[in-house]
């Protein structure tokens, strides 16, 4: 049994980063810039993009997919596969057309029956966590997910062609040329004579036929943006963090070949920084860092960074007024307040715990799935002798990350400890509530 695994792209976890393993993958910068190039198209299909969760998902293969009429996910494998920004816009317009046009899911391949729920738990259940768990959550991913190799999920052909001619429409309203999304389907075309188990999922949920690539020149030819290149910005916002990706993904060696020194641009000194931090090459990691922050100043990742860098390095007194900067120019990004929380923590100091409280309740506050967040905020708690709170923010990280029963233990402490009716007794109660259903249908199960 494999259980799905949160990954915060900071550098805490890359270096025990499995390589193929099914991973979330939290990343302020890039979170935020899926979510700017998703939610026009999701407003244009008359979607509300409050109601859509996005999210990242650590796995070299190319495929990008819509579950359940709430959530896409997209592999790092796609964003790393496509050429240029317009390329993942098209994917995420189609992706877009299977919730709005409210398609469901079959599954095709090997084994037609037998992993449905595996797969979809694992996606409700990291979507769950993503969105702040939820009531859906807490039982989908406790369930338990196995990674179904060869089966995979997919729509319809009729759907497919559907969800084709409506992405283009999406991208019409939008003044994106679907010339990204035939580029990438010619692409992956060279796939489809490969046997299945070599293909990417997405070619295997997406047969590319004649008819379909037919059908989008078609709505090229047509589109008013059909010569228009893509935008500058979202141009180079995506190639920033399809370098960081590469930098936190490959080997440092491959890394400094493709991003190599002299290339002195801000994508390849942002490559090079995960690279050399890989590669344990501090100082060279922190002096690409410091050449990001002189050419953006104001720009709250390249201090995200480099305070990361410092904390890893131990260097934790040096990191947080970089983290406390980077909080300051994002103060909305809870991953990165999260940062600045966990360094303070580390500290162990009293003061700083008083300090870590306010900015751990301030990331919780703001994504309540963050389970590292609700750990370190315990951790707050328990240092200064707060133990009812420290149990119902363990409580809370447990209810985050599907552990129902241990949900419902902390929960169980943290109501008789806090007032009746208080804010915290409510919480803790409503923690119960939701962890009890789950317990006894996990416990019916193991009967069976
Ligand atoms: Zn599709």
């Amino acid at each position: 049994m494999k259980r799905l695994i949160v990954y915060i792209l900071c550098l805490c976890a890359l270096l025990s980063a499995p390589v193929r393993a099914q991973s979330i993958l939290r990343d302020a910068e890039t979170e935020r810039f899926l979510r700017d190039i998703t939610d026009p198209l999701l407003l244009a299909a008359g979607l509300e993009p409050s109601s859509i969760t996005i999210f990242l998902i650590g796995d070299s293969s190319i495929n990008a997919f819509a579950a359940n009429g709430r959530y896409i996910g997209v592999h790092s494998g796609m964003i790393l596969a496509n050429d240029n920004v317009n390329e993942l816009i098209g994917v995420l317009a189609h992706e877009t057309c299977h919730i709005a046009c409210q398609h469901s899911l079959r599954t095709r391949g090997a084994a037609q029956n037998a992993g449905i729920t595996s797969i979809l738990s694992m996606v409700l259940g990291a979507a769950a966590i993503a969105a702040g768990g939820g009531d859906a959550g807490i039982g989908l991913i406790s369930a338990g997910q196995q990674a179904a190799q060869r089966q995979f999920l997919a729509y319809s052909r009729g759907q497919e062609s559907e969800a084709d001619i409506a992405g283009a429409r999406y991208l019409e309203a939008v003044g994106i040329s679907p010339a990204g999304l035939i580029s990438f389907f010619d692409k992956l075309r060279d796939q489809e004579i490969l046997a299945q188990i070599r293909q990417d999922p997405y070619v295997r949920s997406h047969p590319i036929n004649r008819t379909r690539i037919l059908q989008l020149q078609d709505a090229l030819e047509r589109s008013p943006h059909k010569d228009k290149p893509p935008d500058v910005i979202l141009s180079e916002r995506f190639e920033r963090i399809q370098a960081k990706l590469f930098g936190y993904v490959s080997d440092p060696v491959q890394t400094l070949r493709t991003y190599p020194v002299s290339d002195i641009s801000i994508a390849a000194r942002y490559a090079r920084v995960y690279g050399y931090h890989k590669a344990l090459e501090w100082d060279l990691a922190l002096e690409e860092a410091d050449a990001l922050i002189a050419a953006e100043p104001e720009n709250p990742y390249f201090h995200e960074i480099k305070g990361q860098i410092l904390f890893e390095n131990g260097k934790v007194r040096e990191a947080l007024p970089v983290l406390e900067r980077a909080v300051e120019l994002a103060p909305n990004q809870p991953l990165i307040i999260t940062a600045l929380g966990q360094a303070l923590v580390s500290t162990e100091d009293e003061d700083m715990m008083a300090r870590a409280q306010p900015v751990l309740e301030e990331a919780t506050r703001l994504d309540r799935g963050n389970t590292f967040a609700w750990f370190n905020l315990a951790k707050t708690y328990s240092w200064q002798g707060k133990e009812a709170h420290a149990n119902l923010a363990t409580a809370e990280r447990f209810y985050a990350a599907g552990y129902a029963g241990r949900a419902a233990h902390h929960a169980r402490m943290a109501v008789e400890a806090f007032d009746r009716g208080s804010p915290e007794w409510l919480r803790a109660q409503d923690i119960l509530a939701a962890a009890g259903p789950v317990l006894q249908q996990q416990r019916g199960r193991r009967r069976r």
